[in-house]
């Protein structure tokens, strides 16, 4: 029992590993939250269920930093680990697709409950309602000044998360703690977040739910794409591929690029095969307007849109349809490309991209490399993951990881 008295700052799901993993190596551990309560963010993940891993945790999954930084800290606390461990506190996991796990309760309250239970258990001191506002270090003593007064510590866990979600109390203040003391910022921007895009018809089209193939292209990169569930909306785009794709469309509108999203709403087939399809359904429908010959086929609220990008009269009769035009109409369907204008920025983001640069950071212990006594964990460092439970992950593994160095 080390008996050392570690000050953990931010009480998310890094901060709350890493004090409990502090404890369980024998450190006295303060865990200071700027909410009122710890966990804010963690009762809204995975829409209120909580996904908090994967059964597959490929490093290819997660993103930003040296794939290397993030293999070493994955290896500390590995997905099974992190089953076992909460299955040890009682949490029974459930896998649905795509190898999400979540608790059988269907709670993300469970999640945080058992946390908050065990670090009871263990005599962590939770202190809510107080923000750290600076770390200073006087010999090898760190004092965290905060809103409500110091604290006096031999080593300090910065957990204070990124940007996003700035309603759960996440404003980037880790990055000025840690900056101060020559930490680097790789520029952080919004990602897993809505697409806003620049189409005179989205009014039009808000609401309308799709399934299809999205994909961004950003510079000479292979684009990034994802299938499923394509929401329309008022201000531009919504939906899982749409979230899954936003990490590089993001990133290259804060390069100042306006990158272009491409939907294919029939990814299974070739624009030749759609557009002999419409011949023929066109030959088929001839007594019907060209509008009314796709009732049926596209969904009704995107025909009469499709049909106007196409340059088709909606009232033309299906049979005077041209070869041009259904080559036109069959490329729209296959390969409908939009410019992303932006995102609907950190309030609605899950999760940031970029953050402290790896580089200034120990890989084995997550000690700054320029403070001997100051670590960090979770979403602060500039590593993110793919939606599917891999940012909660990268929160578990490196928040036990600083925890248990912090420890020592
Ligand atoms: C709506 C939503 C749904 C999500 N769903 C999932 C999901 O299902 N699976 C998944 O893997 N990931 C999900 N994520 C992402 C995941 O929640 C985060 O990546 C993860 O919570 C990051 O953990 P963290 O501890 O690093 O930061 P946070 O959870 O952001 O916690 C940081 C904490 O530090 C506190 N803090 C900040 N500054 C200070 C300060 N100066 N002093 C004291 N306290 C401070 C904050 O109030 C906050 O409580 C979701 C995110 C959102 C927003």
């Amino acid at each position: 029992m080390s008996g050392k008295i570690v000050v953990v700052v931010g009480g998310g799901a890094a901060g709350l590993m890493a004090a409990l993993a502090a404890s369980e190596h024998g450190a006295q551990v303060i865990l200071l939250e700027k909410n009122p309560r710890v966990g804010k963010k963690l009762l809204a993940t995975g829409n209120g269920r909580c996904n908090y891993t994967n059964e597959d945790l490929k490093l290819a999954h997660f993103h930003g930093s040296d794939p290397n930084f993030i293999r070493t800290i994955l290896s500390r606390f590995s997905g099974a680990q992190t089953l076992q461990y909460f299955y040890q506190l009682g949490v029974e996991p459930v896998t649905e697709e795509a190898g999400k796990v979540f608790p059988a309760s269907g709670q993300a309250s469970s999640i945080l409950d058992v946390l908050r239970h065990q670090a009871e258990y263990q005599g962590v001191a939770l202190v809510s309602n107080t923000t750290a506002k600076r770390v200073d270090k006087n010999g090898s003593s760190f004092t965290v000044y905060t809103s409500v007064g110091s604290f006096i510590a031999e080593a300090v866990i910065l957990a204070t998360g990124g940007k996003a979600g700035p309603q759960f109390g996440c404003s980037g203040d880790g990055y000025a703690l840690a900056a101060r003391w020559g930490h680097k910022l790789i520029e952080p921007f919004p990602a897993l977040v809505q697409l806003r895009l620049k189409a005179p018809f989205l009014k039009a089209a808000a609401g309308v739910k799709v399934q299809g193939r999205a994909e961004v292209y950003h510079e000479a990169d292979r684009p990034s794409q994802a299938e499923g569930e394509l929401l329309f909306t008022n201000y531009g785009i919504s939906g899982p591929p749409i979230l899954a794709v936003s990490r590089a469309a993001s990133e290259a509108l804060s390069r100042g690029h306006q990158p272009a999203l491409k939907l294919n709403l029939l990814p299974r087939q070739q624009p030749d095969e759609v557009a002999s399809y419409l011949q023929d359904r066109f030959r088929r429908l001839s007594h019907k307007t060209a509008e009314l010959s796709l009732v049926g086929f596209i969904n009704k609220r995107l025909i009469i849109i499709l049909l106007k990008e196409a340059g088709i009269e909606l009232k033309l009769p299906a049979g005077k349809i041209s070869l041009a035009q259904i080559k036109r109409l069959a490329a729209l369907l296959t390969s409908w490309v939009f410019t992303v204008v932006g995102t609907n920025g950190w309030t609605a983001a899950q999760v940031t991209a970029g953050g402290l640069d790896h580089r200034q950071i120990c890989p084995r212990t997550l000690q700054s490399k320029l403070v001997p006594g100051l670590y960090f964990a979770g979403e602060l460092i500039d590593v993110d993951g793919d939606c599917g439970g891999y940012n909660l992950q990268w929160a578990w593994s490196s928040g036990y990881t600083a925890g248990v160095f912090a420890a020592l």
